[in-house]
């Protein structure tokens, strides 16, 4: 099943995805993931995609699409993926369905985690995250054992610079702005399914999967 996961920055779109791909095996495609690492690596993509992203806005499509168009030729996508952070933007959409046509598949879902701006900003502001294995923990919701490490690697956990409030909020516009938009594009294809955001992961989880019928 290829699936897209929806959502402002916040809504738990990365937690779910590593979710579908713990019982499901489907592997997660965050373009987020893709450019922190290539930052970290300090390719040319990652100097390009660096102040953009520490100022809260999109990395030029051209950059991203071609990213995205490499990831889903291997093989691991084979059987199905999950999108999370991709498209953010109608041209990226529109290169989404060229590239998967060519393919001969389509999406199947675009799962669209509904979630009040209140609470976004209050997840951002806990998100603590793990710089080595990539795991999501929140200070007070869904903090580590030990506070400030890592449950299965033991590394220090870091708050990501994105996730300071003045670029949280930059981060909100460039949302409503630019993918908004998407989700009339998705539900004009009927293909855009509302899930309620808001309760533990696991209780998101739950409505994830009745919403792709697996229940
Ligand atoms: P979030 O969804 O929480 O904002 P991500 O980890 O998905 O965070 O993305 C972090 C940043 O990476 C974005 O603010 C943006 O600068 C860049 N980025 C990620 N995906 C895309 C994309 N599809 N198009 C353009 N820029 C992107």
């Amino acid at each position: 099943m290829d699936i897209i996961l929806f959502g402002p920055p916040g809504a738990g779109k990365g937690t779910q995805a590593q979710r579908l791909l713990a019982s499901h095996g489907t592997p997660q495609v965050s373009t987020g993931d893709i450019l922190r690492q290539a930052v970290k690596d300090g390719t040319p993509l990652g100097l390009q995609a660096k102040p953009l992203m520490e100022s809260g806005k999109l990395v030029p499509d051209g950059l991203v699409i071609g990213l995205v168009a490499e990831r889903l030729k291997r093989p691991d996508c084979k059987a199905g993926f999950v999108l999370d952070g991709f498209p953010r933007t109608v041209a990226q959409a529109e290169a989404l369905e060229a590239m998967l046509s060519s393919l001969g598949r389509h999406i199947d879902h675009v799962l669209s985690l509904e979630v009040p701006l209140e609470m976004v900003v209050e997840r951002l502001s806990g998100r603590r995250c793990c710089p080595k294995d990539l795991g999501i923990y929140h200070v007070t919701e869904a903090p580590p054992k030990t506070a400030g490490v890592c449950d299965s690697c033991g590394s220090p956990l870091v708050q990501r610079p994105d996730d300071r409030e003045e670029v949280v909020r930059a981060r909100q516009v460039t949302y409503r702005k630019d993918t908004e938009p998407l989700k009339a594009y998705y539900a004009h294809r009927g293909l855009l399914r509302a899930v309620d955001g808001t309760g533990t992961p696991d209780q998101v989880f739950a409505r994830i999967q009745a919403a792709l019928g697996r229940q």
